[in-house]
C-alpha cells in the first residue's frame, strides 16, 4: 500500500506528518511531502489513523499491486505400465 495525498484537497493543516512522522514529511509551507515507497506493514496502522484523521479527506492508502506468483509449469504426469 501507498499513501497519497490529494494536492488539491489538502489544506496543509500537517496532522498526518505528526502521526506518521516516517512517512510524511513537510514542506516550508506545511503541506505534505510523501514517501512513495510502500508503507511498511508496521506503520500500517499508524497510517490508516492518519487517513481517517485528515480533516479535509485529503490522505488516502492505495493497494499497490502485489507481484503474482510466478508461472509454474506443470509436468505431465507419466503412469507406468
Ligand atoms: S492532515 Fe490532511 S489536510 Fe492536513 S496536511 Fe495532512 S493531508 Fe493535508
Amino acid at each position: 500500500m501507498k499513501l497519497r495525498v490529494n494536492p488539491i484537497a489538502c489544506k496543509g493543516h500537517g496532522l498526518c506528518a505528526e502521526l506518521v512522522p516516517e512517512l510524511v514529511r513537510l514542506d516550508e509551507w506545511g503541506f505534505p511531502i510523501l514517501d512513495d515507497a510502500d508503507v511498511p506493514r508496521s506503520l500500517e496502522p499508524h497510517a490508516r489513523r492518519a487517513v481517517a484523521d485528515c480533516p479535509t479527506l485529503a490522505l488516502a492508502l492505495e493497494r499497490t499491486a502485489t507481484p503474482r506468483p510466478r508461472a509454474t509449469m506443470r509436468l505431465a504426469r507419466t503412469r507406468p505400465h
